[in-house]
């Protein structure tokens, strides 16, 4: 099978559980949740993405084999380092795309692969890391995993905490909605103490102003 991809790059995991690693980002082509179009935002299953998943055209992007996109993977990963490489995997929706071929091609790399995926489709192949990030009021096909990642809140309220605080993952982490008129982080610390099964995730990257 053919991989779309949109872009590849090296910087560091801005989010979640892995925060403040250095990560090779593989952003797959398109989502099951939106077509990515802004005239059809408001008709779309997830309505508040900020991410540009269409198309081939950022660095690195193109169709690859399984092999040729490990190995482009490792380009990015400093040469001379004896630390395993790492690669995120995200979109897009990367469990359209991801699957035992892409799996075995980067493991014979040595790659540690984690995914951020929305939960809302079965996995073709298990990622060595799978973060959960949940989408309004769509529903998940994936309840267990290493992170579950709540944007919080989510417009009309939907997706709260608690419906997902009883599902079978390591760890639990609430992350202020960004792009809005409200700053939510004071929110996300109040209902990070009041329910200490939920860690505060920041998206360190923008703070720094890093990709
Ligand atoms: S599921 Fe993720 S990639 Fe898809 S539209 Fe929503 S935020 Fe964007």
């Amino acid at each position: 099978m053919a991989y779309t991809v949109k872009e590849i790059f090296y910087s560091l995991q801005g989010e979640g559980a892995h925060t403040g690693r250095p990560a090779i980002f593989c952003r797959f082509t398109g989502c099951n949740l939106w077509n990515g179009r802004e005239d059809s935002r408001k008709a779309a299953d997830c309505q508040f993405c900020d991410t540009d998943f269409i198309g081939t055209d950022g660095n690195f992007g193109g169709k690859y084999t399984a092999e040729a996109l490990a190995k482009q993977l490792l380009a990015l990963w400093p040469l001379d380092s004896s630390q395993q490489p790492f690669c995120v995997l995200t979109g897009g929706e990367p469990a359209m795309q991801f699957d035992e071929p892409l799996k075995a091609a980067l493991h014979a790399l040595n790659f540690d692969i984690a995914m951020e995926t929305n939960g809302t489709l079965a996995l073709k192949a298990q990622p060595d890391w799978l973060c959960v990030s949940p989408k309004g009021k769509n529903a998940l096909a994936l309840t267990a995993g290493d992170e579950l990642k709540l944007i919080y809140p989510q417009p009309m309220h939907e997706a709260p905490p608690e419906s997902f605080a009883k599902m079978a993952f390591t760890h639990f982490y609430l992350q202020p909605i960004d792009g809005l008129a409200k700053d939510y982080r004071a929110d996300c610390v109040a209902y990070c103490l009041a329910n200490p099964q939920w860690k505060l995730s920041l998206q360190t990257h923008k703070l720094l102003g890093i990709e």
